[in-house]
């Protein structure tokens, strides 16, 4: 297998005054998360680490106005592509469902594909996402570096986020939502004052994944209808592009139609 080597692992985009997101373009786009930094008056937090191929911090790090501050992790939930650095971090929270997950990942924790069970590689074809190759990665972090070596590492929680407790970062403060069906624990940010709400795999603009292990289209609709609630102005995904109120019911429409159909 040869591969390219990438000239930047991560891209940051400011989103707003406070808000930077982080992705790793060289990752196979099924498993190319979203990471959102926050920086708050009080404290900042990460929002998903990514994969994990190389230190993460460090880069983090060097996009925060003050490096010094204090720092918390928050894992919307425990599959590969949202946890892989969590274990660079001293604050690390959780829903309680995915704690257990998270300390000692046993779903997927390698790059490649012959690590995949078919059946998880098969829905991820029949959701709409184009083939994996080799391998997750499709350049090199850097000369010599060796996919091999790669483990997903996870690392015990620090703390839990239930549904209906807050984080606080200062001048934002967020509520956790707890929005199972696409993993059990996994969870959402919703900013009352803005209508900003960080929704992870719970919703994003791409195809949504519903079928494989810890999943369920019972507990998506309830989490649907969660959704549909809201006073919600602004979605920032867990995958893809951000997106407003109109097209996140858009969104839930095409899933509750198909479902209904099936
Ligand atoms: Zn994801
Ligand atoms: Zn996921």
């Amino acid at each position: 297998m040869t591969l390219p080597v990438a000239d930047t692992w991560f891209t940051a985009t400011k989103i707003d005054a406070d808000t930077t997101l982080i992705l790793e373009p060289h990752i196979h786009v099924l498993e190319q998360a979203n990471m959102f930094l926050v920086e708050g008056t009080e404290r900042d937090m990460i929002l998903d680490t990514g994969m994990g191929v190389i230190p993460f911090k460090p880069y983090l790090n060097s996009l925060r106005s003050d490096p010094d501050k204090e720092i918390i992790c928050v894992s919307s939930h425990t599959h590969i592509d949202h946890i892989g650095a969590v274990h660079e971090f001293d604050t690390r929270l959780v829903h309680p469902a995915e704690a257990d997950e998270m300390a000692t990942p046993s779903g997927l924790t390698s790059l490649f594909r012959r690590d995949m069970p078919e059946a998880l590689l098969q829905t991820f074809l029949d959701a709409g996402y184009p083939p994996i190759g080799e391998t997750l990665i499709e350049a090199l972090p850097y000369a010599g570096y060796d996919p091999e070596s790669y483990r997903l590492q996870g690392a015990p929680a620090t703390g839990l986020l239930e549904h209906g407790d807050t984080v606080d970062l200062g001048n934002h403060v967020y509520d956790v939502l707890h929005l199972p069906g696409h993993s059990p624990g996994g969870i959402g940010l919703f900013e009352r004052e803005t209508g900003v709400l960080f929704a992870a795999d719970a919703i994003y603009d791409g195809p949504l994944i519903y079928e494989g292990p810890g999943m369920s289209v019972a507990a998506y609709r309830k989490t649907f209808d969660l959704l549909k609630e809201l006073p919600v102005t602004l979605v920032h995904g867990g995958h893809d592009p951000s997106f407003d109120r109109a097209r996140m019911l858009e969104i839930i429409a095409h899933y509750e139609a198909l479902w209904d159909a099936a």
